[in-house]
């Protein structure tokens, strides 16, 4: 009765695709199965010495840097992480993070993390957005991995974004003064996920993780849904 119900309503409002467009089919859910399949998957969890992990050289120690999918311009990927961040879908995220972490619990590295943590957006922003679409992401993750998502212990104490056009020292010198850690205790001695949408220049994962080494004993690895493709 209640597929039949399903039916009778996409008949006239059809769920479609997040990724591609096209109408989706009953058992499917936010992204089409040949979408599943075809996205451009980095597989970064397979090699320490990725080409996301070699943009952290010399900057911050992570222990595992992954990302899900690579981006482009105008892509398949860009139009999810558009729908997930702007048109209210925080669905998109908690999807994709299970489907990432059924893809992670099969490797060793991987599953020695405590818990995760979302980069946090400022009060007002999340306010606005109604949801921080990281943070969805990580509780799919979380889910999957069988591990707690802890959004409080991370904050932005400032709203200003990353200045592109500063070098890369006072930019560092600007976002590491964004974040702040609220309770040090509870992530000693932890290896921590850190979650973020997208990673480009990776400042913002460089200033979150800059923040969490303050406190004594701890690791970090990082992941996002999309990266650039170098
Ligand atoms: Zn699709």
């Amino acid at each position: 009765m209640h597929g039949l119900f399903d039916d009778f309503i996409s008949l006239f409002y059809p769920k479609i695709c997040h990724a591609c467009g096209n109408s989706l089919y009953r058992n499917e859910e936010v992204i089409c199965t040949f979408c599943r399949y075809h996205l451009p998957k980095t597989n970064f969890h397979l090699d320490q010495d990725n080409m996301l992990a070699k943009v952290f050289w010399g900057r911050v120690r992570l222990e595992n840097t992954i990302a899900m999918y690579f981006f482009t311009k105008a892509g398949k990927v860009q139009h999810l992480l558009h729908q997930l961040k702007y048109k209210n879908k925080p669905e998109i995220g908690v999807f994709l993070g299970t489907l990432y972490g059924l893809y992670l619990k099969k490797h060793e590295p991987i599953t020695s993390i405590n818990m995760v943590i979302p980069v946090p957006l400022h009060p007002k922003k999340q306010r606005k957005r109604g949801y921080n679409q990281s943070e969805q992401f990580a509780i799919g993750l979380a889910q999957t991995m069988n591990i707690p998502v802890e959004s409080r212990l991370l904050i932005r104490t400032h709203a200003s974004e990353t200045q592109t056009r500063k070098s890369r020292f006072s930019r560092w010198q600007n976002v590491s003064e964004i974040f702040a850690v609220t309770n040090p205790s509870a992530i000693s001695g932890k290896h921590i996920l850190l979650v973020d949408d997208v990673i480009t220049t990776g400042a913002t994962i460089e200033a979150c993780a800059a923040k969490l080494y303050e406190t004594e004993n701890v690791k970090v690895s990082a992941a996002s849904i999309g990266c650039t493709h170098n």
